[in-house]
């Protein structure tokens, strides 16, 4: 037991020194194509690595006072712990293949050690989770159940066990709470030991991780010394205590309340790497600054929402008088990531909490990552829109309308029919087809609501004259990603309606262009057809339009196999943060 906790001490530490090692150039930029057997293996990896370009992320944290530089410099370092923490979480063998990879500074030991800190581990997400590593590495499939469960029990053992536990998994104080809660891992009886539980018991994350969470929780508490914004010092103390007590409750609650220029994510979250229950939260950091000037944006939309809806090109019937409270939404600027927000393809918005305790006292906090967007559309939207566009559309690209259009999607999720006669709701007519419809709906409502704040004057001209351009290379850049799950399949119906509508066109050389005579009314056609289906609860006639228009047509083809040397996603560089740790 103590051998394990000191391997997990040097784990972040290793991580750091293995971070260095694979991005400094090393032998592997320099050296000629090695010419050995070794070498087949290799091109396959380099292309891998290739799909994410990397950039340096930057911060302006000039204007931040020196105490509250500070207490930033604390929050990277206990979000550093998070990476070590997270891999243990993904595979029990990841921390001794980090340290075997690390040693390794051959440039194939290189590039393997590069993505596996990409990939947060020896599986490649972006390729089904196929291991990226030669045979010699004795690599297993990656587990589902990650290292959150004996490696050797079954999805059966466990769920039957979770079974015969008193309680509800909902009530996190009995012991079927606490077994299938988010902050426990689920470990083996000892041979010979009999408990009153059976094969099984769980482990609150504050003893199975315990030095970690320790050394996280006293940089927490030294940057809640530092700063002197009164929310984020009642966060950070909570959230100290949390990693010891293992009672998140209150920090989530603070975290909500949050209101100042440092808006740190730091803890476990999200259960995706849970893939037989989705019981258990991964570690993770988002470090953040608050974008003051996207805020303000942010405040003057959420002010026009009204005066949006009493405009939809809907029956006036359908629109809702009295629009609801806002949903808080913060942009902000990141400084590090880590751990579980910091893997494969790069996390551009996050709403948290996940505890429905938390979210029924104070609902949940949008948070939107704006230099990764700005990453993303330089580094894959830009180039997209190279190969996609027609020669005069290119031109109409711009991260200002791409990115307002993100936030106007947001809002426009709150804007429409929601509420239905017979104490119903759209979601409940819709079932599973109401995710592609109400994400369509934000996308092309989106698009509608920002055309008429710019014939009112209320956004900048220069906006409404890219949008529909910068719209139509995104579509490109998310149809790659797939069209099973709801935003693929709805920008491949936006996509298809707006072709047959003849406002996208396709040119004689392949590419695409917008016809500025029909956008404007197709899009808010789309928008009407979208919410006229929701207010009726419609679902014979939403599965009759997605089975019409989800679907990748030729011409759509031909310009996405044009994009396979054009990066899929972003390596980030934490260039901001390195320089504040070296102060
Ligand atoms: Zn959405």
């Amino acid at each position: 037991m103590t051998e394990i906790r000191r391997v997990r001490v040097a784990l972040s530490t290793l991580f750091m020194i293995a971070l260095a090692a694979a991005c400094s150039p090393g032998p592997s930029q320099t050296a000629p194509p090695a010419t050995d057997a070794r070498s087949t293996a290799s091109p396959s990896l380099e292309t891998q690595i290739a799909r994410f370009a990397p950039v340096d992320l930057k911060v302006d944290i000039s204007a931040l006072p020196a105490s509250e530089a500070a207490a930033l410099a604390h929050i990277i370092r206990a979000a550093q712990v998070m990476d070590g923490i997270f891999l243990q979480q993904v595979w029990a063998g990841n921390p001794a293949l980090l340290a075997r990879l690390a040693a390794d500074d051959s440039p194939e030991g290189r590039a393997r050690l590069h993505y596996f800190l990409i990939n947060k581990g020896p599986w490649s997400r972006l390729d089904k989770n196929t291991s990226f590593l030669p045979a010699e590495y004795g690599v297993p499939a990656k587990p589902e159940h990650a290292n959150y469960y004996p490696a050797d029990a079954t999805k059966e053992d466990v769920a039957s066990w979770l079974a015969t536990l008193v309680g509800e998994g909902g009530n996190p104080n009995s012991a079927r709470g606490q077994a299938s809660g988010f902050f426990t891992t689920i470990r083996r009886a000892p041979q010979g030991m009999a408990t009153s539980l059976g094969p099984f018991y769980w482990v609150p994350y504050s003893v199975e991780y315990q030095n970690q969470l320790a050394e996280a929780a006293g940089h927490l508490r030294e940057a809640a010394s530092l700063t002197s914004q009164p929310t984020l010092k009642k966060f950070l103390e909570l959230r100290a205590k949390a990693f010891l007590t293992n009672n998140y409750f209150d920090s989530d609650m603070a975290w909500m309340e949050l209101d100042a220029s440092i808006e740190p994510t730091i803890g476990p979250y999200e259960t995706y790497e849970d893939e037989w229950f989705n019981y258990k939260a991964a570690f993770e950091a988002f470090v953040t600054i608050r974008d003051d000037a996207e805020t303000k944006r942010l405040s003057v939309f959420a002010s026009e929402l009204q005066a949006l809806e009493n405009a939809l090109p809907i029956d006036p019937a359908m629109r809702n008088p009295r629009l609801g409270a806002l949903a808080p939404i913060r942009v902000v600027n990141v400084v590090f990531t880590a751990g579980d927000g910091n893997r494969g393809v790069q996390t551009a918005a996050f709403n948290l909490p996940n505890d429905d305790r938390v979210i029924k006292e104070k609902g949940s906090k949008r948070v939107m990552l704006k230099n990764v967007q700005e990453a993303k559309f330089e580094k894959a939207l830009v180039p997209i829109a190279a190969v996609a566009l027609g020669a005069a559309d290119r031109g109409k690209v711009s991260f200002d309308a791409f990115f307002a259009h993100i936030l106007m999607h947001e809002l426009m999720h709150g804007l429409g029919p929601h509420q239905l006669p017979g104490n119903t709701n759209v979601r409940q007519e819709l079932k599973e087809l109401y995710s592609p419809i109400e994400e369509a709906k934000a996308d092309i409502s989106g698009l509608w609501a920002l055309q008429q704040l710019a014939d009112r004057s209320v956004v900048s001209p220069q906006i409404a004259q890219t949008m529909y351009t910068t719209f139509l290379a995104s579509a490109f850049r998310s149809i790659r990603f797939g069209v099973t799950e709801a935003h693929g399949k709805g920008i491949a119906m936006q996509l298809n309606y707006l072709l047959d509508q003849g406002a996208f066109v396709v040119n004689a050389d392949g590419t695409f262009s917008v016809i500025d005579a029909k956008i404007r009314d197709a899009v808010a056609g789309l928008t009407r057809d979208l919410m006229t289906l929701e207010a009726h609860g419609d679902y014979a006639g939403a599965e009759a339009l997605l089975k019409r228009m989800v679907t990748i047509r030729p011409e759509v083809q031909r310009v996405l196999d044009k994009l396979t040397g054009v990066p899929v996603d972003i390596e980030p560089r934490f260039v901001t943060a390195r320089e504040m740790l070296k102060r």
